[in-house]
């Protein structure tokens, strides 16, 4: 069933947008039928959980990571993580930045924006966004790169809606690509677009989408504990 939802998805992805599958709360072995389907992408959101599934798994997966993440577990992540999707705040940035100095290593990370109507998202303005790449640049940090911005629209049937905040974060990227970025090409990523939504992020400009429900099947948060 993973194998045939995978297919389905990928079908509807072009090329110059990658498809994360994102696989929290699934067991292991779901995660193994996509990568035996040929999926290396997987997305998580909780940094045990993630490492646990690195250690599980063949080691040439890339693993991003989507969920909000808390300053005393990035040092679970650090060593194997290859896109942080969720940097909203200069202090993760410091704490990403010490961290990854220890592995004598450089993090790719996408700053998040608040896109969605409701309050509970995680995410910074345009304001903050912007303070937080020149407090980083005056602070030096050289074991983080920001690569792109990530967001989450509404929860919502509207489509319309959606679309317009898709188009919002596309010109959040647009604006800091030409303010801060011009000259970097790993400045490239735009990550939007959820299993409802993500037809609407590929037609607004998303580079990768992160898919899990309709890979993986609906989730049961009841067996997660973290
Ligand atoms: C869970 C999650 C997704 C995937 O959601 P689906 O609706 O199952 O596709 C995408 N992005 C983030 C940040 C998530 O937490």
């Amino acid at each position: 069933m993973i194998k045939d939802n995978l297919e389905k998805v990928r079908q509807t992805i072009p090329n110059g947008t990658r498809l994360i599958a994102v696989s929290k709360t699934k067991p292991v072995e779901d995660l193994q039928e996509a990568y035996d389907a040929g999926q290396r992408l997987f997305g998580e959101n909780k940094a045990l959980e993630m490492r646990d599934k690195h250690d599980a798994l063949p080691h040439d997966i890339e693993w991003h990571f989507i969920g909000h993440l808390q300053k005393n577990k990035i040092k679970y992540i650090i060593p194997f993580v290859s896109l942080i999707h969720s940097i909203d705040s200069v202090e993760l940035l410091e704490a990403v930045d010490k961290e990854a100095a220890k592995h004598d290593r450089s993090v790719d990370c996408l700053l998040q924006f608040h896109i969605a109507q409701e309050e509970t998202k995680f995410g910074m303005d345009m304001a903050e966004a912007e303070n937080a790449i020149v407090e980083m640049r005056d602070k030096g940090l050289t074991h983080v790169r920001i690569v792109g911005v990530m967001g989450m629209a509404s929860n919502t049937d509207n489509r319309k809606q959606v679309r317009t905040e898709f188009a919002m974060l596309k010109g959040y990227f647009d604006t800091l690509k030409e303010r801060y970025f011009a000259d970097e090409a790993a400045f490239c990523e735009l990550s939007m677009g959820m299993s409802g939504d993500y037809d609407i992020a590929i037609e607004e400009g998303s580079t990768l989408v992160r898919v899990g429900s309709a890979i993986f099947g609906a989730r049961n948060y009841a067996n997660v504990n973290d």
